[in-house]
Parts: structure tokens; C-alpha cells; sequence
């Protein structure tokens, strides 16, 4: 009787990991590489993998944006540039 309630509790116990290892999993988002199409972290400057920049820092604000993106999520700079609808409106 004893050791069939050790089997359930260790059944249960698995079970919980296997969860929290999927949870960890997805609370990690992740792109691909540009270069070598493998998956690496979001947060990544240099893929892991091939060394290729992931990302640049923003001239105009310093955020970090993809080497993808032609716009800075953050401030909306163009290449370096900020654009200018920005500063008349
Ligand atoms: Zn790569
Ligand atoms: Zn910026």
C-alpha cells in the first residue's frame, strides 16, 4: 500500500516537471538566425551559433533593435535618422 502511494506521488512529481519544463520553454521567446536559421533567445546581440549580429544599438535612442527591423521600435529612427513626423506633430 506504501509503495503504491510512493509510485503516485512520484508519478505526480514527474508529471509537475514535465509542466514546469514546458512552462521555462515558453516563457523563453525565440527567433530564428538570419544567417544559419537557427532558433536563439530574443535577448541575443550574437547568434550562438554562427557568431552573426542578431542585433544593433539604435544611434538615435540606444535600445537594441533587430538587424531586421529598418525602424527602431523604440523611437521610430530610420537608419540613424529620426524621422521627422515625429517632430512636427
Ligand atoms: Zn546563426
Ligand atoms: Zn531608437
Amino acid at each position: 500500500m506504501l509503495l503504491l502511494v510512493l509510485i503516485i506521488l512520484l508519478v505526480i512529481l514527474c508529471l509537475i516537471e514535465r509542466e514546469f519544463d514546458r512552462k521555462v520553454e515558453q516563457d523563453i521567446p525565440e527567433e530564428n538566425c538570419r544567417k544559419c536559421g537557427k532558433n536563439v533567445a530574443t535577448d541575443l546581440l550574437i547568434c550562438p551559433h554562427c557568431s552573426s549580429l542578431l542585433r544593433e544599438h539604435c544611434s538615435c535612442c540606444g535600445h537594441s533593435k533587430l538587424i531586421a527591423y529598418r525602424h527602431c521600435p523604440w523611437c521610430g529612427a530610420n537608419g540613424g535618422e529620426a524621422r521627422d513626423h515625429y517632430a512636427t506633430s
